[in-house]
Order: structure tokens, then sequence, then C-alpha cells
């Protein structure tokens, strides 16, 4: 079947000066090369660390930042094809949810007027089944009718983020783009909402690409994962290969440092601490851009960049000079 949503070579270089007084010219090439698929139904999850270019990857998706290079083809169409005039309409199709609920939601609109807010915009109903559907909306996300008469301050922040989810799904939207939905609740309200996401889509069929730099989180809530590193993904494959049989050192070290119940079932007993932070996009490593943290480069990995590649057909790939079916994980 044909994926809802696909991105091919999706390129976001932005032109900088750098030095002193700006006298450099240079290019942080925020995303470089990205494809990914995403079906009705499915949750893919792109995580990275920040810098790592997964937020503009979910922004250039959503055509909040222009792509340079490669292309999204959402629903079988190029979305670079579709006119700006066209565009409001298809842009219906595909939403955002952000990461702060207390800053995307306007301190001086009551709640019904915050999730009613796209349809205005769009022009779609008239007042009687707009209110019908925010009432519809509320429910949907686990909020009293009553709730909509009130402000945003007055309502928790796992409240705030269920309106944020609601306003999303104002339109309709086949895919929710879910940008660290979570990341400002605590661990309890992360939980509420991981479950009231993956009702919402066993009820809706939505597609989600959910943003995220915690494998915690992401291992509850994804089907398929994505790990983006300076803008290139360095793995990807289905939840369970990822976290059984990861191939990529950096994979591996960023599951060493997720909690789990028996870290010996996953080979893996200690946690690899990195060597330094991520280089700057501006001025990536030579060869593979892990190079210079990487715990199992050698000689080549400065010198050649690793495609990515699949490892076991299986939907698995890496891209490690190094990486194999069944990479040997490391005893840091
Ligand atoms: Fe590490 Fe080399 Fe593999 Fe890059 S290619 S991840 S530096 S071993």
């Amino acid at each position: 079947t044909q994926p809802l949503l696909k991105t091919e070579g999706l390129e976001v270089h932005f032109p900088v000066r750098a030095g002193f007084f700006g006298q450099r010219r240079s290019t942080i090439k925020a995303v470089d090369g990205v494809d990914l698929t995403l079906a009705l139904g499915e949750t893919l999850g792109l995580v990275g660390e920040s810098g790592s270019g997964k937020t503009t990857t979910g922004r250039a998706i959503m055509r909040l930042e222009r792509p340079t290079g490669g292309r999204v083809v959402f629903d079988g169409r190029p979305v670079q094809d579709v006119s700006e005039r066209e565009f409001r309409k298809f842009r219906r199709q595909f939403q955002i949810v952000f990461q702060d609920p207390y800053s995307s939601l306007d301190p001086r609109m009551t709640v019904r007027s915050i999730i009613a807010e796209p349809m205005v915009v769009a022009g779609v109903g008239d007042r009687a089944s707009r209110v019908a559907r925010v009432n519809e909306l509320l429910s949907l996300v686990g909020l009293e009718t009553s709730h909509g008469d009130r402000y945003p301050h007055a309502l928790s922040g796992g409240q705030r983020q269920r309106v944020g989810i609601a306003r999303a799904l104002a339109l309709n939207p086949q895919l929710l783009i879910l940008d660290e939905p979570v990341s400002a609740l605590d661990v309890s309200l992360q939980a509420q909402i991981v479950n009231l996401l993956k009702d919402i889509q066993q009820e809706l069929g939505l597609a989600y690409l959910f943003i995220s730099h915690d494998l915690s989180v992401v291992r509850q809530m994804c089907d398929r994962v994505a790990i983006i590193y300076l803008g290139r993904i360095v793995e990807t494959g289905p939840l369970a290969e990822i976290f059984d049989n990861p191939s990529h050192p950096y994979t591996q070290a960023l599951l060493s440092a997720v909690p789990i119940e028996n870290p010996k079932q996953r080979g893996m007993s200690n946690r690899i601490v990195l060597r330094g932070d991520a280089a700057s996009p501006s001025n990536p490593p030579s060869g593979c851009h892990f190079h210079p943290r990487c715990f199992r480069a050698e000689e080549i990995c400065s010198k050649e960049s690793p495609a990515l590649r699949d490892l076991d057909g299986t939907d698995h790939s890496a891209a490690c000079h190094f990486a194999g079916p069944k990479t040997v994980l490391p005893q840091a």
C-alpha cells in the first residue's frame, strides 16, 4: 500500500554568517537528506538530541520551513507542487501538536475558541456545527464540556496539552506531527497523554510522526523508529528491532541510558558514555558525522560517509561501516 507520508532526500540548509564580524559565509545543514515513510494508523518515532534536525524535519513536512532539497509526498502528491492557495486546504490533512502547552495556547482565548479557531480560519461549518464539533472534541480528549469556557491559565499542564490535541484534530487530519508532546509534563501526566494519543489513533486511524528525545516514551508509543544525528538518519527500523538489536553505535549509546528492568536481556549491562557533545551542523565532522564521539570508530570513519543500508531485509537499516544483521553490542 502507498504510504500516507514520504520524505525523499529532504534537505533544509540555512545560509549563515560565521566569524567574529560575520565575514564568513557558511551553511547549516539542519536536515541533510532524510528519507522517511509513514502509513495510516502507524506511529513513527523520530528520535534525536536537541539540534539533531528532528523538529526542523517536522516543520519542513508542515511547510513551516521551506525545504532546500528533496521532497515531501503526502498521499501520493508532492507537497511542493501544491500552490500556496490550495495548500491551505491541503494542510488540513496534517496538523502539528507542539511541545509546550503553556506557550502554544493564546491566554486571552477560551478553550472553546482555541479549539474552534482552525475551523473559523478555514471557514468550515456554521456557528452551531462548530459548537457541536468543539463539544465532541472536548469529550474525545477527555475534557468536560465545562472546560470549554475556561482560559488556559485555569487548566493543568496535562489539560492544556489535551486542548492542543483537540485543536489539532478540529479539521479531521490524517496525520499528526507530535513535536515532543509530553516532554514538558511530569511522568504520570506523560503516561496519560500517551494513552490518550494511542486511544485517539485507534479510534480515528491517524498516522503519527512522534518527534522525541526520550526513548522511554518512544518505546510506549511507536511502531517504527528513525534515529537522527546531525541532520541524517543513522538507523531506522521496527521498534522491537531498534530496542533489541540496535546496530548503530549512536543508537546503542542512547539505549544504554534508558532504564529497563533487565539490561542483560539486550546484552547491554553498562551505560555507554559518549565523548563530547554533538558537533555543530554548520561544521559537521568529515566522513561519518558521529566519528569523533564513536567508541567503535576506525580510520575509514573519518574519511568515508556510510550510507544508510538495509541490514537483514526486515526494514532495519543503519548508516555505519560496521553495522551488520547481528551487531555485537559493546560491553562498556
Ligand atoms: Fe562509528 Fe564508524 Fe560506524 Fe560512524 S561508521 S558509527 S564512526 S563505527
